[in-house]
């Protein structure tokens, strides 16, 4: 036998606070949807993103109950920018979904999905002149940013001859802070109504929505009140001062996934507001201050709720070593590179099987030649071999899209179907897709 330097590692019994015990506990998962982890990795190679769509449409589902429990008109816009595979997206659609855009290959991706024009919402504080054309001519639903491309809007309806419809995105204060201020018209500060003022004012505007997005992951109910009383203030003043009747307001995204915020010590069931919190602050502000006749039909664009938790990312142990100061460092396949949201959460993360051994405090280092690739600092694991699988989610929201070509080849991505079945949604990088588009 060789000989091995023997290492001395303190053993930090669960001291507990009033947040309970500072150890993770070592959790198993075995099989997603009842394929199994090794058996996923072995036929699609590690690392591997995994959706599952049972998951999908039972928070689909939870989100349009909650709402339609309480209010009849409601329409869900799919956020592409949250996760734009196909796949996903055309998930959302048959569920009965538009699509919530930011750019011009959003649009165009909305489209080649078969979004009806008109239920395509563009978004974002840059949209080219052409492409607001192009959503004008489809019918598809504007809001605008700022008051530069009202004018540029205004300048295409002039163009066209037509009246356009359009909405605003309204930003306000409702009390989560920081506050995101630079995108839309401020509310609190009269932009917003004096944005109304130059649309009514205009031969070739007319308001049709008023719309929000206060934030991503806000754990205040109470903060979707406020602002949905805002909207309802501004859509009441629209009709009363100015005669338009604003037929939609927009409540945005931003409800919470059960992750783990880093600096929150509560677990996210303590934390984070169920949908039917968010659905009561939203509809009964809508019902208290709605003073016209007809409701309006109330839009959400929710993306990190409706697919966080339905993402899992399989990664292997490549290796392991033991640092300096004592510490065992784990290196995955899997990085930063691939989860751009591990600088905000502690994710799950699970081991396939059950080790029998002490744990120790472990890091966990992606594949990068980055001080900073690491996915977890501090995480208390059993001695784990060579091709152990862990399992992190939920990653479902953003990772992907977020995703970087950066020393390594982004993974594959597979769906597990309602029937178990699994189907490759997206290749692996390889050298000819990384080079196809350099020129020499
Ligand atoms: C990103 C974004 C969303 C989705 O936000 P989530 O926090 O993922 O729900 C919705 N609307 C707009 C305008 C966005 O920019």
């Amino acid at each position: 036998m060789k000989y091995k330097k023997p290492v001395i590692n303190r053993i930090d019994f669960a001291i507990s606070s009033k947040y309970g015990s500072p150890l993770h506990s070592q959790k198993i998962r075995t099989e997603i949807d009842g394929i199994g982890v090794h058996e996923l990795v072995e036929q699609y190679g590690s690392p591997l993103f995994v959706f599952s769509q049972k998951r999908i449409k039972e928070q689909y589902m939870q989100l349009k109950q909650a709402f339609e429990d309480r209010y009849p008109k409601l329409k869900l816009s799919w956020s592409y920018k949250t996760n734009y595979l196909n796949a996903i997206c055309k998930i959302y659609h048959q569920l009965g979904s538009g699509a919530e855009v930011v750019s011009e290959f959003e649009y165009d991706k909305a489209l080649a999905n078969n979004v009806t024009p008109s239920d395509i919402i563009y978004n974002g504080p840059y949209k080219p002149k052409e492409y607001l054309k192009k959503a004008i001519l489809n019918n598809s639903k504007i809001h605008v940013d700022h008051l530069l491309e009202l004018e540029d809007v205004q300048s295409i309806a002039q163009e066209l001859d037509q009246v356009v419809n359009v909405a605003i995105r309204v930003n306000m204060d409702v009390g989560v802070y920081p506050n995101w201020n630079r995108f839309g018209f401020n509310y609190d500060n009269n932009e917003a109504y004096e944005a109304i003022k130059f649309i009514a004012n205009s031969p070739y505007l007319n308001l049709n929505g008023l719309h929000t997005h206060i934030g991503t992951f806000i754990l205040e109910a109470n903060a979707y009140k406020i602002a949905t009383i805002k909207l309802m203030k501004l859509r009441q003043q629209a009709l009363e001062e100015f005669g338009m009747n604003v037929e939609y307001i927009d409540l945005g995204g931003g409800f919470a996934s059960k992750n783990h915020l880093k600096g929150i010590y509560q677990s996210p069931e303590v934390v984070v507001p169920s949908v039917d919190e968010y659905a009561q602050a939203i509809t009964n502000a809508i019902y208290e201050y709605n003073t016209s006749d007809e409701l309006p039909t109330l839009y959400l664009e929710t993306g990190r709720y409706l697919i966080d938790e339905a993402g899992y990312l399989l990664t292997s142990i490549q290796a392991y070593k033991r640092l300096p100061n004592g510490m065992k460092s784990y290196i995955l396949d899997a990085g930063v590179n691939i989860l751009y949201t591990s600088a905000w959460y502690n994710f799950n993360i699970e081991i396939d099987k059950d080790y029998d051994n002490l744990t120790e405090p472990s890091i966990l280092n992606g594949p990068l030649c980055m001080n900073i690739d690491v996915i977890n600092d501090n995480i208390s694991l059993p001695p784990l071999e060579r091709n152990s699988i862990l399992t992190i989610s939920p990653v479902g929201a953003y990772n992907i899209t977020q995703s970087m070509q950066f020393i390594r080849y982004r993974p594959r991505v597979v769906l597990i179907d309602d029937d178990s079945n699994t189907r490759l949604i997206r290749q692996e990088d390889d050298l000819q897709s990384v080079m196809a588009k350099e020129l020499e």
